[in-house]
């Protein structure tokens, strides 16, 4: 089945007259998934937006819960439940595997966060294939094919003038069966996806199993500026902070993402912080995207997806960084 991708506004119309949909477009100079309406211009030609969609399944500012007092003092809560149909509609290969990262940290091993199942429940995943990338783009060195994602409900591979559809879940099995006014009973090779910056990941994850003490960290966090840039762009970066807001007998608690980057982060009550210096917090953000996540869930906590290297201010560049540990001699 196939797309005309003259017929992608028809269709976004016709999805979004039922459901939320995020399209990836610019507002301002900022590039990330918007919700499809008026003012928004869809742009499917984009390769990664600057921010990463994971604030659909997990907001940089959500409210948990509400409370108040009543006439006798006593605290009562009231739950919300903010979670809305949503279709992420463009979502690229790299940013669907940070989804099985996410996926992983809030309902596995036990764990499960409701404000994060409630949403991913509720998400339909529109995933488009890359038929070009952008200089800073890795994924497939990452293990990820840029023109497919598994764990896409419906899966657009990119084909030049249509895109091949194919329905991937039950949900996008479903979808899909009502979307015959748009699409066409046809066959079509999805393009090639070049990309040219390339690392090698083959031993990096043992050899990092005796590289904490390394100069390695020394010569990287010498000109981080501990901004935390690089975990806000990040897809998978997953850090949250809970506080709370009050107002005479009424308040919210909300939960914003938080950086590891920062030094306040690892701050406990009684004064102590286990990792002080710039040293220790950069050395675990790379631990953690390369040896920790993996030796948990099996997956590397890194998709390529290359905002990072774009964005950090004094370009501190994970790619430089694996082939520094895959060359170094431990
Ligand atoms: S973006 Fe660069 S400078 Fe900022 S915290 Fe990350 S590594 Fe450090
Ligand atoms: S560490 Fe950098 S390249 Fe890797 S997923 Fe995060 S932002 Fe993308």
């Amino acid at each position: 089945m196939i797309l005309n991708k003259q017929k992608t506004g028809a269709l976004l119309d016709h999805l979004a007259g039922v459901r939320d949909v995020f399209v990836p477009a610019t507002v301002d100079g900022v590039s990330k998934f918007f919700r499809y309406g008026e003012g928004i211009d869809p742009d499917f030609g984009m390769v990664n937006t600057l921010m990463p969609p994971k604030d659909l399944l997990f907001p940089q500012t959500q409210k948990m819960y509400h409370f108040d007092v009543d006439e006798n003092g006593s605290y009562r809560i009231h739950e919300y439940d903010e979670s809305r149909e949503q279709v992420v509609f463009g979502i690229r290969p790299c940013d669907m595997r940070s989804i099985v990262c996410l996926d992983e940290v809030f309902l596995t091993k036990g764990f499960i966060d409701e404000f994060y199942a409630n949403a991913r429940d509720k998400l339909l995943t529109v995933c488009i294939g890359c038929a070009k990338a952008e200089e800073s783009c890795f994924c497939a060195s990452m293990g990820v094919d840029p023109q497919l994602a598994p764990n896409a409900d419906i899966m657009l591979q990119d084909c030049g003038e249509v895109y091949l559809v194919v329905a991937q879940t039950e949900k996008g099995k479903a979808e899909v069966a009502g979307w015959s006014a748009f699409t066409e009973d046809e066959d079509a090779r999805p393009l090639a996806c070049e990309q040219t910056l390339k690392v090698n990941m083959e031993g990096v994850v043992d050899k990092l199993e005796n590289m904490y003490d390394d100069p390695i960290w020394d010569n990287l966090s010498i000109k981080c500026l501990n901004c935390g840039t690089c975990t806000y762009v990040c897809p998978t970066c997953h850090c949250f902070d809970i506080s709370q807001e009050m107002r005479r007998k009424d308040g919210v608690r909300f939960r914003c993402w938080d950086s590891c980057m920062f030094s306040e982060y690892t701050m406990m009550a009684g004064g102590h912080n286990p990792r002080p210096e710039k040293l220790e917090r950069v050395r675990n953000r790379f631990m953690h995207k390369l040896n920790f996540f993996e030796r948990r869930y099996g997956i590397s906590l890194c998709v390529g997806c290359g905002r990072c290297v774009e964005k950090c201010p004094v370009a501190l560049d994970i790619t430089r960084l694996i082939d520094e540990i895959g060359a170094a001699h431990v």
